[in-house]
């Protein structure tokens, strides 16, 4: 009996790690045992699936008999499927069962000053359909949410009837939010963004559930789910583009911060005095090397006589130039690009180098639009880091650039939403840890009493210390 408790908490606290992961804390409860073990049965599937009826009593303690029955549950509710015989060379072949992908569907958004990009993915999480388009940012906020409903309702009536039910919305978003009422505080990259309520925008329009999450955040979570298979217990995310964020997974967690602000990476200081930033600060690493700063550097360097490769792939017109033509003409040896590649090279390392100090990461993921400029740039940015953070936190340090691509953000937040969906209902908690105390109820610390039931000399250490 005790064994078996035992594996049930150790199997808890393995599953519990699947959510605890992106730091979700939001727990669905439940008081029927049963309907729980479903759950149970569910995430020890989807995390170490294909499983047989056998592996998922050796790994959850439920009890045999009740697993036959929830699991055929499952197969006749199309979350589960068998898929195919264990391999097992000595004992008798057993069914294997994983998660059907195809149960449901979601829809993942990803938006920013530059465009639109709208998804669907079934469960595994794979995306499906993809619309993009260019972020229309002439109707103000209204104008933006409107195409972010009506992309959405377009992506949702491509799917055919297999695809299940919607099962959940989540976007990655360009700036600060408060995910937990679904509002995207602000983004420096649009500026009349504010405030906006996309959770009470998105629920009633769709009915399903809603998930809001900082882009560079979902861009990590995804990487590290997909890319380094949660190898990686510490990592770093670099996104660059209109903007400049910092995924940070650290301790296996991803890093949120106080007020959910956390990776701001753009808006880290590095010249006194430096050039102007859109958050009213000056000096910014967003001001002078994201993808806007390097397109003016450009414009300024050819409208002022500089011969370059960047004016003809841009059509011979300089308002055409974007940070993006800049990068690309770096690849094609350009001497213009290549002086601003050495300073993009330079700032970003330098960036990254503080962050290695501070975070400790073994693995650096770098955007993979930065890849534009060619393998070179990533040479650049490792060479800076190398060279500016302390020896001993760089010589087990890989960088890599994302293979994920425009995907990366879409995949986070359905990553995301899935964790939600398979998360393990808690057992029904008791009233006093779910409301508010009478008032004749005075709390206690629990840290005081800690301390004076710790040992009888407590009160004189703390005097002493
Ligand atoms: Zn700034």
């Amino acid at each position: 009996m005790l064994l078996s408790l035992w594996t049930v908490f150790v199997c808890s606290a393995k599953l519990a790690k699947v959510s605890a992961i992106h730091g979700w804390t939001a727990m669905k409860h439940s008081s029927k045992t049963r309907e729980r073990d479903k759950f149970v049965i569910m995430a020890v599937v989807r995390q170490f699936g294909p499983l047989s009826r056998v592996n998922i009593h050796e790994l959850t303690g439920i009890r045999p008999t009740t697993i036959s029955f929830l699991v055929r549950e499952l197969l006749d509710e199309g979350k589960l499927l068998e898929t195919g015989l264990s391999n097992n060379p000595t004992g008798r072949k057993q069914i294997l069962l994983r998660i059907n992908p195809q149960q449901g569907f979601l829809v993942g958004i990803d938006y920013d000053a530059e465009s639109v990009i709208v998804s669907t993915m079934d469960l595994t999480p794979s995306v499906k359909n993809t619309i993009q388009k260019a972020a229309k940012l002439d109707g103000g906020i209204k104008g933006l949410t409107q195409q972010l409903v009506s992309l959405t309702r377009k992506a949702i009536g491509q799917q055919d009837r297999e695809s299940g039910p919607l099962l959940g919305i989540g976007i990655a978003d360009p700036g600060l939010i408060d995910s937990h009422e679904g509002v995207s505080l602000l983004s420096s990259q649009i500026e009349f963004w504010r405030d906006v309520p996309l959770k009470k925008i998105f629920e009633p329009e769709f009915g399903a559930p809603f998930l809001l999450e900082n882009g560079t955040r979902a861009r990590v979570v995804a990487e590290r789910a997909l890319q380094s298979h949660e190898t990686a217990q510490e990592m770093v995310y670099l996104e660059y583009g209109t903007g400049i964020g910092l995924g940070v997974i650290s301790g296996g967690r991803l890093l949120r911060g106080h007020s959910e602000g956390a990776g701001e990476f753009g808006h880290t200081h590095l010249i006194e005095n430096g050039p102007p930033c859109k958050c009213g600060s000056f000096g910014c690493l967003e001001a002078i090397v994201a993808a806007p700063a390097l397109a003016a550097r450009a414009k300024k360097a050819i409208t002022e006589g500089s011969g370059s490769q960047i004016l003809e792939l841009s059509d011979g017109d300089p308002e055409q130039i974007t940070g993006w033509t800049v990068l690309k003409a770096a690849k094609l040896g350009d001497k213009l690009a290549a002086t601003l590649m050495e300073d993009l090279g330079k700032y970003l390392g330098m960036a990254l180098a503080n962050a290695v100090n501070l975070f400790n990461p073994s693995l650096v993921v770098l955007d993979q639009r930065l890849q534009l400029a060619g393998q070179g740039i990533l040479d650049q940015i490792q060479r800076a880091v190398r060279r500016l953070a302390l020896r001993h936190l760089t010589e087990n340090l890989s960088f890599r650039f994302s293979a994920l691509g425009g995907q990366a953000g879409v995949l986070g937040v359905g990553l995301l939403l899935l964790d939600r969906h398979f998360e393990i209902p808690s057992l029904k908690a008791p009233k006093f840890l779910i409301q508010s105390p009478p008032s004749h109820f005075s709390k206690r610390s629990f840290i005081q009493q800690d301390l004076l039931s710790s040992s009888g000399d407590t009160q004189s250490t703390r005097l002493d210390s």
